[in-house]
């Protein structure tokens, strides 16, 4: 209890190491003289479990090696080199590459769904959608009243610092929600962004928010990339999770696609040609452990049968043909029946295949208004 993923010290350790006054301890917390202010008080709030600490009067703040790089102005390599001497722990033992310099970067373990869904619905809340962006939606088909449902969101690029105090301000917990991270020289929490596009929810069976997927506007090695803060210190790695739209308790059958934004569009698209269809869509086909959480909820909500709507270069692409083979053989073995669905490889994705009908279906309509 107490200890750090990473550290083989706890904060607590290091409160008493420092001989930091404790003026009071709950528990789970330790209110202490701040040593770093002129604090008559306890003003420094230490999290236990958590291994944080922040001073409420002169806002210091961070991890573990911030305390003791703070109380000894040192920087935080040296402050990780000496408490592992001091706890007796060959620090290079706790390098996980020994080869690149003792930068630590204790990763946070993932918070709660609940925790990552009220902190992701209030910073979108936040956010508001560029018009470039909505431009670019509306012409993939979706109608304006879709895009507002769906709650996509631009990425923030100056306001980021105003939105995580913010955030903190309305009691959203940050630490373990990937995407923020604890910035190693002000302790302060930060928003990570590493590239700017549209921000999709990633919303799991229980309509809450997940991970939050980013539709990037520079494409280089992939159109996607997950909200991370991965490597940054107090950072914790995306998780995405199956992505359910449209899918009510009661529905017999699904249709099976790939990534949050088409999954979304076509489920749009099908509700606006009067067949509503749930979708759940796949944050990357090959994640074979998210397919089996995928079976498994679908099973739980009584669904029997899959439509596999896979991009139809399935017929061209060796590793996508694989690939949907296995979602059909994992699906099978799991009692559901599954189905694979084709149609004019011209249309790429079901959601390019449901936008061509909606065009079709607008220019009968427009040419029996004409004549
Ligand atoms: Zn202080």
């Amino acid at each position: 209890m107490g200890m750090d993923h990473n550290l083989p010290f706890s904060i607590g350790d290091v409160v008493e190491l420092l001989g930091i006054k404790v003026v009071r301890n709950t528990g789970t917390q330790l209110h202490c003289r701040c040593p770093f202010c002129d604090d008559k008080k306890a003003h420094l709030n230490v999290r236990v479990q958590k291994n944080v600490f922040r001073c409420n009067r002169c806002g210091k703040g961070g991890g573990i090696l911030h305390l003791y790089a703070a109380a000894h102005d040192i920087s935080l390599n040296m402050a990780y080199e000496e408490l592992c001497r001091i706890y007796k722990t060959d620090s290079s033992l706790q390098q996980k590459t020994p080869s690149t310099p003792a930068i630590i970067q204790p990763e946070m373990p993932i918070a709660s769904s609940a925790v990552r869904n009220n902190t992701y619905s209030n910073l979108l809340s936040m956010l508001s959608l560029g018009a470039n962006h909505r431009e670019s939606l509306l012409l993939r088909g979706l109608s304006g009243e879709d895009i507002v449902k769906l709650g996509y969101k631009t990425t923030p690029a100056v306001r980021a610092p105003k939105i995580v105090t913010q955030l903190l301000e309305r009691g959203c917990e940050l630490q373990g929600v990937p995407g923020f991270y604890c910035d190693g020289d002000s302790g302060r929490w930060k928003l990570d962004i590493r590239g700017s596009g549209i921000m999709l929810p990633d919303r799991n069976s229980n309509g809450e928010i997940e991970a939050i997927q980013i539709r990037l506007d520079k494409v280089y090695k992939s159109k996607f990339n997950n909200l991370t803060s991965v490597d940054q210190y107090y950072g914790t790695s995306a998780a995405c999770c199956p992505h359910f739209v449209g899918v009510e308790d009661g529905v017999e059958s699904v249709y099976l696609t790939e990534g949050v934004m088409k999954a979304d569009i076509a489920y749009h698209l099908s509700a606006e040609l009067g067949c509503p269809r749930p979708f759940v869509g796949l944050t990357g086909v090959g994640n074979i452990n998210q397919y089996l959480r995928a079976l498994e909820e679908l099973e739980k909500l009584g669904v029997r049968k899959i439509m596999v709507a896979f991009d139809m270069d399935a017929a061209v692409n060796d590793n996508v043909r694989k690939a949907k083979d296995r979602v059909i053989e994992a699906g099978c073995d799991a009692g559901f029946d599954m189905t694979p669905m084709t149609w004019n490889p011209q249309y790429k994705g079901i959601d390019d295949l449901l936008f061509a009908v909606k065009k079709k279906r607008l220019s009968i309509l427009e040419e029996r208004n004409e004549y």
